[in-house]
């Protein structure tokens, strides 16, 4: 049996560990004290409290999903739930995605949009790529004044950057893209949207995503307060971690713009490509878990500058569990960046639902920015580095916005890599 390392506990590494564990001798390292990456969750005053985003759980992908529910009880341990999105726009609670609900907007900001759509869609209609970056792109697609009213400002917090700097490579398959014919569908016939794989989704009944990563987590050796700091080859080709245990593979999942700092004797082409990737741009998240009033609503986004939250995510109604030890409803307010505990309670006093703050978050490394040359270099990485038995994956690791179940998919092909 192969002696494989894997780096990072999140999603990403224990997805892999756990696919390589009776195939292989697994051994997890992570740095942090507590398994989880991104998908963390703890229980301030027993109300779950997702420490990043509100993860839930859907898949495209029939491989994804047959080996995500081979390690689960679907029925026993999951709801299933439909999404019920929102957005608060001109202090008026409007349907997701804004153009099946044009309308529910006033009158004379339809007027526009259908002029910019008719506009567009009669002349040629672009694919993604040929739009230079992403505020073309989202323009192009849907017209300056939706962009003015919705996609420009939302985008703009998400992103926390200029959207003419952020180019598409990350936009495959993450946004629907719809044509005349759809929206006019959806606006008259009044659809609930369809496409997005998280129109419906699974949550665990009891402790959030930390429920999923502890599930993976079983039967694992996994090593916490284990940081990787330095990785080397050695003269019989192994993997030597942390001066200390020789491994055939390692699955890096960790973030790729540090692992030139502590791979010792890469090569001279892997440490010029690992330079290139050291100054990737990534977001960071700041998280409010608030109480709240009752509502059906599960997403609530809050395009609008007057807001310096951009969502508010309905944790407490995907389990009621979530809820316990509390009287309230609770809820997630999610601001990109970082902001002061004092800020962000002013600021949700500007939000509806009477929200009250229990415990907060900030996560520095959340979102990952490409670059338009990002995927070449870390093709190149990964090619450069296999011949070692070094394995790229996940958010970070590969640079890619992946979901979870995109984390599993990415896994599913290292693993197959690896074993051979
Ligand atoms: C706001 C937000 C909301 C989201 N919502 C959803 C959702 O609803 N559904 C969904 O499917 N996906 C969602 N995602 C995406 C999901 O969070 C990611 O796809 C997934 O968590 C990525 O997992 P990962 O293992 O690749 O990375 P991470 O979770 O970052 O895990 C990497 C791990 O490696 C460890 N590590 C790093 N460096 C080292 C080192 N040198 N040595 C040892 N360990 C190290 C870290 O501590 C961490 O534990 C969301 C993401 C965000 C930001």
């Amino acid at each position: 049996m192969k002696n494989i390392a894997v780096i990072g506990s999140g999603i990403s590494g224990l997805s892999a560990a756990k696919m390589l564990n009776d195939k292989a001798i697994v051994t997890v390292y992570e740095r942090e004290n507590a398994i989880g990456g991104l998908v963390k969750c703890d229980r301030p005053q027993d109300i779950l409290f997702h420490r990043v985003g509100g993860h839930v759980f859907n898949s495209k992908n029939k491989e994804v999903l047959d080996w995500f529910w081979g390690q689960f009880d679907k029925d026993k341990e999951f709801i299933k739930a439909t999404r019920n999105a929102r957005i608060l726009i001109h202090d008026k609670i409007v349907g997701y995605p804004i153009e099946n609900f044009l309308y529910q907007l006033p009158a004379e900001i339809v007027d526009k949009i259908i002029g910019d759509m008719l506009a567009i869609q009669g002349g040629v209609h672009k694919k993604p790529e040929e739009y230079p970056h992403f505020e073309a792109f989202l323009k192009g697609n849907f017209g300056e004044a939706l962009y003015n009213l919705y996609f420009g400002p939302y985008n703009t917090k998400i992103w926390n950057l200029d959207l003419s700097t952020v180019p598409l490579e990350w936009l495959d398959g993450k946004l629907p893209m719809p044509n005349l014919k759809q929206m006019l569908m959806a606006n008259i016939v009044r659809e609930e949207e369809r496409e997005m794989v998280h129109a419906s989704f699974f949550y665990p009944k009891e402790e959030g995503s930390q429920f999923i990563v502890n599930r993976l987590a079983e039967g694992l050796s996994i090593k916490v307060n284990s940081p990787l700091t330095k990785l080397e080859k050695t003269a019989e080709g192994k993997l030597r971690i942390n001066n200390e245990a020789e491994y055939d593979a390692v699955v890096f999942t960790g973030d790729v713009r540090a692992l030139g700092s502590f791979y010792t004797n890469a090569s001279e082409a892997q440490k010029a490509v690992l330079k290139s990737l050291e100054n990737l741009r990534s977001n960071g998240t700041s998280n409010l878990l608030c109480e709240c009033d009752a509502t059906d609503v599960s997403w609530l986004y809050l395009p609008e500058a007057k807001f310096k939250a951009h969502r508010i995510i309905y944790t407490g109604n995907f389990a009621p569990s979530n809820n316990r030890g509390s009287q309230r409803t609770t809820c997630t307010v999610e601001f990109s960046g970082k902001h002061t505990v004092e800020e962000m309670v002013a600021e949700i006093a500007k939000l509806p639902g009477n929200l009250n703050m229990i415990d907060y978050n900030y996560e520095p490394n959340s979102y990952v920015v490409q670059d338009p040359d990002t995927r070449a270099n870390i093709s190149a990485l990964k090619s450069l580095s296999a011949a070692d038995g070094l394995y790229f994956l996940g958010r970070f690791g590969e640079w890619e916005y992946y979901n979870m179940d995109k984390a599993m998919e990415a896994a599913m092909e290292v693993t197959t890599q690896i074993l051979g």
